[in-house]
C-alpha cells in the first residue's frame, strides 16, 4: 500500500521527487556559475553572409567617411570670402577654372581668389575652396565666367571628411545583431569581413513513447510532438542553431546513445519530457554519466515548470524541459534563453512591457514564481489582462496569449483589479477590433471567419457564459456568447440580461445522447428509453458534464437522482464527452449534434439549447461590432451554420 507521507515525512518525500527545489534565481545563478565566464567561439564572416549574426568584437572605423571633403550638390566650389558682398542686385563674377570635378575625379587645380570650379554631387572639394554654391543659384556670364547673386557661408553644401564616420570611432559594438543598416555601415568603411559569434549548435531531443511527429498518423494514446518544433524554433529565434534529433522512446539505452551522440556534435543539448520521477523518466539519471559537474538544479520553484532540470556536462549545458509544451516554453524563455543568448554572444533579450489590470482574481501557489498567460483587451480605463491559461498542458494558451504576467513566489493570489505589468510576446500590443468573451462554440468561428478575412482582428476569450456576462457588464468586451437556462422561467438567456446589455439571437444547438453507432442499447431508442435502459445495465458507463454547464442541468433531469457508473467523470466540454465515448472510456453522454457528428457517433436528440449574444449597447456603434452583426445575419453565415449542424435563430 502506498502511504501519503505526512508533515515531516513530506519533505523527505519531496526530496525523493526532486533533488531540491530551488528558487528560480538560485537555479539560474548555479547554472550560469557552472558555465561562465567562458570565451565565445567566433568565426570570420563575409559581409554578404553576415545578416542576422552577432558581432563578436567591437568594430572601429578604419577610415573617415566620407574620406574627403565632399560636395553635397551640383554646383561650383568657391571661396566664401569672395561672395561676402553678393546679393540680388549685386552679382559677383567668378572666373571658371579649367576642370569639372565629377564623382571619382581628383581635383588638379586650386580655387584661387575670384575663381570657381564646377563640381558634381559627391565630388571632392578642391584646394582653396571652402563652400559650394548650387548651380541653381548661379548664372553663366560668358563661356568661362559665372555670376552669383547670394552670399554663402563657409562650409555650405560641404560634408567634411569623417563627418559621417570618423576614423577610430567605435562603429558597432560586440553583440550587435547585424542587419541591413549595420551591413551598410561596414560596407561604407570598406570592411568586407567581420568576426561574428559562432552560433551555438543546439541539439534538441523530445522524449516519450507516446510521441508522434507531425505529418504522421496519430496512434491510439499518441500525442503529437509539439516541443520538438517549438523548442527548435525558439533556439533559432535566440541566436542558436537548432538540430532536431527527433523523439526518442523512454528506453534508457536508446536515450543514452542519443544524448551521447548529441553532445559529441553539439554545443548544447535541450531535451523535453521525462523530468519527473515517473517510471519512464530516465534523462536525468543518464546526465549523471555524461560529464562533470552534472545536474546543478533539478526542481525549480516556477509555475509552470517545476520539474526543470539544468546540468552542465564537461562544459556543455544540458537542459531537460518539462514535458507539457507550455511549461517547456516558459522555462525555456525564462531560464534557458538568457544562457543561450550569452553563448551566442548576444545581449540579454529586451521584451516589451505594458501596464494592465487583471479583471478577475488569479489564485497562485505560494512558494513558486508563477507565470500566467494573458490576452489583452481595451477596457474603460486602459488595458485589461485576461488570464488565458488552460493549464500547463495547453498549447493554445501560449499561442493565443499576448504576453504573460508574473505572480511573486510569496503571493498566494493576485486580487481582481490589480494593476500589473505584462511582458509582451511581440514588440507591440495590438488591441483586437472585436472582443468576444464568454462561452465558446465552433459555430462562432464561422461568424468570425469573414471578419478576419476582411482584416479585422477578432479575439475570442473562452471563460464560460457567466464569465462572459460579467465581462460584458464591466464593458470589457463587445459581445458575450451565452447559453444560460433559467429554471424559473424555463427560458434561455433573456432573464440574465441587465441594463446596458441587449440580446442578439444566435443559433440553436441540439443536445442529445451520444453513443457509438451500432450500440444496441441506444440505437433506435428515444432519450428517455435509452437512459432508462442504461440505468439498469451496470456495465453501461456514462460520462457527465461539469457542474454549472447547461448540459449538466439536462443530464441531471434525465437521471432523476440516479448516480450511475461514470457520473463523477465530469469533463468541461462537449468535445471531451464525444472523445470519451468514441474511445470506449464511456458508453454514453450528452453533447451537441455537430460534435457528435464530427466524432462519427450516434445521436439521440433531446432538447435545443439557445446560444445567443449579450451585446454591450454602448459598443454597438463600433464598425467591428456592426460587421459582426452583419455577418451573423448574412445568408452565407446562416448557411454555413446550418451545414455545421446548428439552427440559426
Ligand atoms: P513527462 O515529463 O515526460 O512526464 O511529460 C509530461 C506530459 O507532457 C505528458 O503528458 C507528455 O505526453 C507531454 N509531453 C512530453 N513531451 C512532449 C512533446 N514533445 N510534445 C507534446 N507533449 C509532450
Ligand atoms: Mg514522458
Amino acid at each position: 500500500m502506498t502511504m501519503i507521507p505526512q508533515s515531516q515525512d513530506r519533505s523527505a518525500f519531496e526530496q525523493a521527487q526532486f533533488l531540491k527545489i530551488l528558487s528560480r534565481e538560485e537555479a539560474l545563478a548555479r547554472f550560469e556559475a557552472a558555465l561562465f565566464p567562458r570565451s565565445i567561439p567566433t568565426e570570420p564572416r563575409k559581409l554578404a553572409d553576415a545578416l542576422g549574426a552577432a558581432l563578436a568584437e567591437d568594430v572601429t572605423a578604419p577610415i573617415d567617411v566620407p574620406p574627403f571633403d565632399r560636395s553635397n550638390v551640383d554646383g561650383f566650389a568657391v571661396r566664401s570670402a569672395d561672395l561676402v558682398a553678393a546679393g540680388e542686385g549685386k552679382p559677383v563674377r567668378l572666373g571658371l577654372n579649367g576642370e569639372t570635378i565629377q564623382c571619382g575625379t581628383a581635383p588638379r587645380l586650386q580655387v584661387t581668389p575670384g575663381t570657381a570650379t564646377a563640381i558634381a554631387t559627391g565630388g571632392p572639394l578642391p584646394r582653396g575652396a571652402d563652400a559650394v554654391v548650387m548651380v541653381e543659384h548661379t548664372q553663366p556670364a560668358g563661356s568661362d565666367t559665372i555670376e552669383v547673386r547670394r552670399a554663402v557661408s563657409p562650409g555650405q553644401f560641404v560634408s567634411y571628411a569623417g563627418s559621417d564616420i570618423a576614423r577610430g570611432e567605435a562603429l558597432l559594438r560586440a553583440g550587435t545583431i547585424i542587419g541591413s543598416r549595420e551591413i551598410g555601415m561596414l560596407a561604407a568603411c570598406g570592411i568586407a569581413e567581420v568576426k561574428v559569434a559562432r552560433k551555438p549548435l543546439v541539439a534538441v531531443i523530445s522524449t516519450g513513447d507516446e510521441l508522434v511527429q507531425p505529418g504522421q498518423r496519430l496512434a491510439p494514446a499518441g500525442i503529437y510532438d509539439t516541443n520538438g518544433a517549438i523548442v527548435a524554433a525558439a533556439i533559432d529565434e535566440n541566436g542558436g542553431e537548432a538540430v532536431f534529433l527527433g523523439a526518442i522512446p523512454d528506453d534508457e539505452a536508446k536515450l543514452e546513445a542519443a544524448m551521447r551522440g548529441a553532445l559529441a556534435d553539439a554545443d548544447m543539448l535541450v531535451l523535453s519530457g521525462g523530468t519527473s520521477k515517473g517510471a519512464g523518466d530516465l534523462s536525468h539519471r543518464i546526465i549523471g554519466r555524461l560529464g562533470k559537474p552534472g545536474i546543478v538544479a533539478h526542481g525549480v520553484a516556477l509555475k509552470p515548470g517545476k520539474p526543470l532540470c539544468l546540468a552542465v556536462c564537461d562544459g556543455k549545458p544540458v537542459v531537460i524541459l518539462p514535458g507539457f509544451p507550455t511549461s517547456a516554453m516558459f522555462t525555456f524563455h525564462d531560464m534557458i534563453v538568457p544562457v543561450l543568448r550569452r553563448l551566442a554572444g548576444l545581449p540579454p533579450r529586451s521584451d516589451a512591457k505594458v501596464n494592465a489590470t487583471v479583471p478577475v482574481r488569479i489564485a497562485s501557489e505560494l512558494g513558486r514564481t508563477e507565470f500566467v498567460m494573458v490576452s489583452l483587451v481595451e477596457g474603460k480605463n486602459g488595458l485589461i489582462a485576461y488570464p488565458s491559461g488552460k493549464g500547463s498542458g495547453a498549447i493554445t494558451s501560449f499561442a493565443q496569449a499576448d504576453g504573460f504576467l508574473r505572480i511573486d513566489a510569496l503571493a498566494d493570489q493576485m486580487p481582481a483589479g490589480t494593476a500589473t505589468e505584462v511582458t509582451l510576446f511581440t514588440p507591440h500590443v495590438r488591441v483586437p477590433d472585436l472582443v468576444i468573451v464568454g462561452s465558446h462554440c465552433t459555430g462562432l468561428d464561422l461568424v468570425s471567419a469573414g471578419l478576419a478575412h476582411a482584416g479585422l482582428t477578432v479575439r475570442s476569450i473562452a471563460v464560460g457564459s457567466l464569465g462572459g456576462l460579467a465581462a460584458a457588464k464591466r464593458g470589457e468586451c463587445d459581445v458575450a456568447p451565452i447559453h444560460l437556462f433559467d429554471d424559473k422561467s424555463e427560458t434561455y438567456n433573456t432573464p440574465y440580461l441587465v441594463e446596458g446589455l441587449e440580446l442578439v439571437p444566435g443559433w440553436r444547438r441540439m443536445q442529445g445522447i451520444v453513443f457509438r453507432k451500432g450500440d444496441r442499447r441506444f440505437e433506435g431508442l428515444d432519450a428517455k428509453e435509452a437512459v432508462a435502459g442504461a440505468l439498469t445495465d451496470p456495465a453501461c458507463i456514462m460520462v457527465n458534464r461539469n457542474q454549472g454547464a447547461g448540459t449538466r442541468i439536462l443530464i441531471d433531469r434525465l437521471l432523476g437522482g440516479a448516480r450511475p457508473e461514470g457520473y463523477w467523470n465530469q469533463p468541461r466540454s462537449h468535445n471531451a464527452v464525444a472523445a470519451a465515448v468514441a474511445q470506449h472510456r464511456a458508453d454514453w453522454g450528452m453533447t451537441i449534434a455537430p460534435v457528435a457528428d464530427a466524432a462519427g457517433l450516434g445521436f439521440i436528440p433531446l432538447a435545443e439549447e439557445h446560444y445567443d449574444f449579450a451585446l454591450v449597447t454602448a459598443r454597438k456603434g463600433r464598425p467591428a461590432v456592426q460587421a459582426f452583426l452583419d455577418a451573423l445575419g448574412s445568408n452565407e453565415v446562416r448557411a454555413a451554420l446550418e451545414r455545421a449542424g446548428f439552427r440559426p435563430a
